[in-house]
């Protein structure tokens, strides 16, 4: 395993590998990695002679500075697992490395409705700062295949469209959610739990799979008003429980029975963010 911290000298060395033939897939993350990370490089390993992993907590797509001042650092484990899971190159770049001119940015991207929609309203700034980081390292790296968790839905739609925007030419390949044994889905921000809150957390995919086995044509605001009481009951501060179109992400309010679903919920454990989601069908 290579580590690079320079973009430029990782943009060479992956240069010779694509001349010599070489697929390269690409993982980017915010490190303190954990199984669902290491899902994502384990299906890149199989299908790609080169995976890139980058490591950067990105300071543009956090609105609340807490958020960012508190997100976990594990370097020393995360290398460690990096090199168990088949990683061939990881990426540590600095923030002046990433952005060269500083924070402060005219670009804009045209994300549509996808911004205004759940993460998009509850974290004004967020998606493009995902789509700053992610032009840039995807410009850095330049893979042929980008392997993102199903676990963040919308940021897997806004990098496919930033995709289509930048015309780039990368495959998304969004891969299913890992989850701890009692449902909680695998996320760094969990270790930020108390162990009273840690309990609590089951309650958001305890309420994903109730959607989904009770989701039935008809009106589903009761549904949605069910879900936000019973997460309220564990202590949940909500941001929203939302039944959506999957491709779109509009609030379905009728359900005819055949239209592709989501259900998605965000909300607080005390100071601690958490999302999800599941596809839904019959
Ligand atoms: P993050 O480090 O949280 O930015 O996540 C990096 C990548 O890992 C993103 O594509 C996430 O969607 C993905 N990811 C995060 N949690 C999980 C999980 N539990 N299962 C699968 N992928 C995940």
């Amino acid at each position: 395993m290579i580590l690079f911290k320079k973009a430029a000298a990782l943009t060479t060395h992956l240069q010779q590998c694509r001349t010599s033939g070489a697929s390269i897939g690409f993982v980017p993350t915010m490190g303190a990695l954990h199984q669902g990370h290491i899902s994502l490089i384990m299906a890149s390993a199989a299908a790609n002679p080169v995976t890139v992993v980058s490591i950067f907590v990105n300071p543009a797509q956090f609105n609340d500075p807490k958020d960012f001042e508190k997100y976990p650092v594990t370097l020393e484990k995360d290398l460690e697992l990096l090199a168990q899971a088949g990683a061939s190159i990881v990426f540590l770049p600095s923030v002046a490395e990433i952005y060269p001119d500083g924070l402060s940015s005219p670009v804009h991207y045209d994300l549509g409705r996808l911004e205004q929609l759940l993460e998009g309203k509850y974290r004004p700034g967020h998606f493009q700062g995902v789509c700053r980081v992610m032009d840039r390292l995807l410009r850095i790296v330049g893979p042929a295949h980008l392997y993102m968790g199903q676990k963040d839905y919308q940021q897997c739609m806004v990098v496919e469209r930033l995709i289509k925007l930048l015309n780039l030419p990368v495959q998304l390949h969004t891969c299913p959610t890992l989850r701890e044994a009692d449902g909680l889905a695998m996320s760094s921000r969990n270790t930020r739990l108390d162990e009273r809150g840690r309990q609590n957390a089951t309650g958001i995919s305890a309420v994903l799979r109730f959607i989904q086995r009770s989701i039935a044509p008809g009106a589903t605001q009761s549904l949605v008003d069910t879900s936000i009481e019973m997460l309220e009951a564990n202590d949940f501060r909500v941001d929203y429980v939302s039944i959506a179109d999957a491709q779109t992400l509009e609030p379905v309010q009728q359900w005819n029975g055949r239209q592709p679903l989501v259900a998605l919920v965000a909300a607080f454990q005390r100071e601690v963010r958490l999302i999800d989601n599941m596809t839904l069908s019959r």
